[in-house]
């Protein structure tokens, strides 16, 4: 095979928690991920002079296509551990929202890493993947199976839980960027108040109870973001107005995405929303049980 082309799904935190701050500076998490159909694609060819060449298609969004790309350092990364591991020429069309919470730039890198072992015929094991992906970032582990995951450590500890149904997203990003970095600094400096419900959400996900589902979304990182960017609260105030059954932020922001039981609310929620100028870009999701594609 010498070429393979691949989609690399965003993911929306049902809820999250952070638990503590580790020695080494990573936050240890607690948090529920849930993969949803809107996504990157890529398409990965072998080249035999060990080079990577990377081109993206991303819109006006600021996603660089040099080393610092986590494509780029995920292939590297690849390459560094495994000799027979070639370059590559890597195209990449962006629709997930770049800096948003929803880990565009964690699941192109799992594909990266999908993609090597495929093209290359490396035979790796899961724990390697992860191994390597840990290294690229905290989500990334997570991006190489996806589905409905409690995540813990600082992500790389994953049990799956049963997938979820009949539960419709919209989804609003903001027109502001946030840095991830500057809202767990935050965080730190905050006094320890609220945590939401964990163990709800796991309860009222094995349970398929969409109402307590909705009761138990939860996001720490909400209590440091919204200060900063008030416009996110209003996104979640408009989503509810367009009858969100349940409405949060997810990651560490801006992106926010409402909940619906029914479709047809839903599809409504999300043509009323997108033809209000100035609110981001909106979109309509679902579920993702299983990213093999
Ligand atoms: P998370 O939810 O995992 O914190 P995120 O959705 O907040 O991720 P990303 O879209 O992964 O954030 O991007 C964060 C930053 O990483 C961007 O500002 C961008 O400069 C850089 N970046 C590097 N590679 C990529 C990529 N492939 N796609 C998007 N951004 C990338």
């Amino acid at each position: 095979m010498e070429q393979v082309t691949k989609k690399a799904y965003a993911k929306l935190n049902l809820v999250l928690d952070v638990c503590h701050k580790r020695a080494d500076g990573y936050h240890e998490l607690r948090t529920v991920m849930q993969t949803v159909n809107l996504f990157d694609e890529l398409t990965f060819r072998k080249r035999d002079d060990r080079e990577i060449r990377l081109e993206v298609h991303a819109a006006g969004a600021d996603v660089p296509c040099d080393q610092n790309n986590l494509v780029h350092r995920a292939v590297s990364a690849v390459m560094e551990r495994y000799e027979a591991c070639g370059g590559m020429d890597i195209v990449l069309n962006k629709q997930i929202p770049a800096a948003a919470g929803m880990a565009g730039g964690s699941s192109d890198a799992a594909a990266a890493i999908l993609a090597c072992d495929e093209l290359y015929d490396l035979q790796m094991d899961r724990q390697t993947m992860c191994e390597i992906a840990v290294k690229i970032g905290a989500d990334v582990p997570y991006c190489l199976t996806g589905g409905t995951v409690l995540c813990e450590g600082i992500g790389e500890i994953m049990t799956p839980l049963p997938e979820l149904r009949k539960l419709y997203f919209v989804i609003v990003k903001p027109d502001v960027s946030v840095s991830t970095a500057t809202v767990y600094g935050a965080l730190d400096s905050t006094p320890d108040t609220w945590h939401p419900n964990v163990d709800g959400m796991i309860r009222a996900i094995k349970k398929q109870d969409s109402a307590l589902i909705t009761d138990c979304l939860g996001n720490v990182l909400e209590s440091v973001t919204i200060p900063q960017h008030p416009v996110i609260e209003e996104r979640k105030q408009l989503l509810s107005d367009c009858g969100a059954q349940g409405v949060l932020m997810s990651g560490s922001g801006p992106t926010v995405f409402g909940i619906f039981f029914d479709k047809e609310q839903q599809k409504r929620a999300y043509e009323l929303l997108r033809q209000k100028k100035g609110i981001g870009q909106v979109f309509m999701a679902e579920p993702v049980a299983d990213i093999c594609s």
